[in-house]
């Protein structure tokens, strides 16, 4: 009689689980993206990010919408800020993230490990974390990497595009090769990592050479993670991971969180954004004048050209492809979220701002991944990796 009855009960549970919408499947799942640079914006813009905003890519309206439930923020400053400043303006970008969190305590709340953000998503509120783009931001001193970690910074860039005194970026490591005095990581760049390692903070090996990651991979005793990068093999961009590089990440445990931006997902996007901003240049010029950042102006000039920027986006299912190629690669446990959002001029067709993550998941269930994979993709993979390095 129960056999009877057990049968019938699967095979309903069955029909119950098959019925889920993609929606709802999407907002189960803990969504952590783990790179996006609104911050930086903020200070030029001064928008409040805590209300709908007609520009950009984020805000907590959106956000709630696109059931994003844990983002880092992006702690950035370019090379030119150099000692004595680098460190400052990183502290001025944290301030205005505390001043977010201030203004929105019901909305947002820093969260320091993966059980304070489990926490946060239980009372639905974002999980606010801090990721330092850069490691020329500490400018060479180890109390300055305790002092940001105690403000909450949870991973560590070891390199933007430019180098610092003791680890290679992929830029120059490309573009300067053997006139390197020290490729990868100096024996000071080693104790750092190990130092990040005993702090909890995850090292981040976006932006960094070759010869850096392999050495990070080397010497880091807990899993690291890509914060916003794509797959080389698809879009042969320096700031992608080789396959090699990708298999090694696996092995150190580790994850890749996707970017969004065209030109790390399409090979054939630079030259058509080249040709653009040609066509555009007298407008983004002044535009540079303006908000004295040539990211930012970029971004502007591509939303004023709306419908001519849209032409050179490359299709969502490319971004999904990158998704899928390694996941087939090295598994789905290494694969994550890192939209670069608020920091490029262009996205994938239909991912306009964090609204838009749902469908990411409706593509995926499209290729047939399951709702546990799905929940990995999102943020289960880089909750681990999260854990592992804080250990709690
Ligand atoms: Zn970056």
């Amino acid at each position: 009689m129960i056999k009877k009855l057990i049968l019938p009960l699967l095979l309903l549970s069955t029909v119950i689980v098959s019925a889920q919408s993609p929606m709802e499947i999407h907002q189960k799942a803990i969504l952590i993206d783990t790179h996006n640079d609104i911050l930086s914006n903020i200070l030029i813009t001064k928008q409040d990010v805590g209300k709908l905003q007609n520009t950009g890519n984020f805000d907590l309206v959106r956000a709630k919408q696109g059931g994003l439930d844990g983002q880092i923020f992006s702690i950035w400053c370019g090379e030119e800020y150099g000692t004595g400043k680098a460190f400052a303006m990183a502290n001025r970008e944290i301030d205005s993230l505390y001043a977010l969190i201030a203004r929105y305590p019901d909305k947002i709340t820093l969260v320091h490990n993966s059980k304070e953000l489990q926490k946060a998503v239980k009372q639905q509120k974002m999980a606010a974390m801090i990721g330092v783009e850069g490691g020329h931001m500490i400018e060479d001193r180890m109390d300055y990497i305790d002092s940001l970690a105690k403000r909450g910074m949870n991973y560590l860039t070891l390199t933007w595009n430019n180098s610092t005194s003791w680890a290679t970026s992929a830029r120059d490591e490309v573009t300067k090769k053997d006139s390197l005095k020290h490729p990868g990581l100096t024996d000071y760049g080693k104790q750092i990592v190990k130092h990040l390692n005993e702090l909890g903070v995850m090292v981040d090996v976006s932006h960094v050479g070759e010869r850096t990651f392999y050495d990070v991979i080397a010497t880091s005793t807990k899993p690291v993670i890509a914060s916003h990068s794509c797959a080389y093999a698809l879009d042969p961009n320096r700031r992608n991971m080789k396959d090699d590089q990708l298999k090694a990440l696996a092995k150190n445990g580790g994850v890749i969180c996707l970017n969004f931006y065209s030109g790390f997902v399409d090979s054939t996007y630079s030259p058509k954004v080249a040709a653009f901003l040609h066509q555009h240049k007298k407008e983004l010029d002044s535009l540079t004048q303006v908000y004295h950042d040539g990211d930012l102006a970029n971004i502007r000039l591509n939303a004023i050209y709306r419908s001519e920027s849209d032409k050179i986006r490359p299709p969502l299912s490319l971004l999904i492809k990158h998704i899928d190629y390694i996941v087939k690669l090295i598994g789905v446990d290494h694969v994550g979220i890192g939209s670069d959002f608020d920091g490029a001029e262009s996205y994938p067709l239909g991912l306009d701002s964090v609204a838009d993550y749902p469908k990411i998941t409706e593509e995926l269930l499209k290729l047939g991944y399951s709702e546990k994979d799905i929940d990995k993709i999102l943020g289960g993979n880089v909750l681990r990796v999260f854990k592992a390095n804080t250990g709690k």
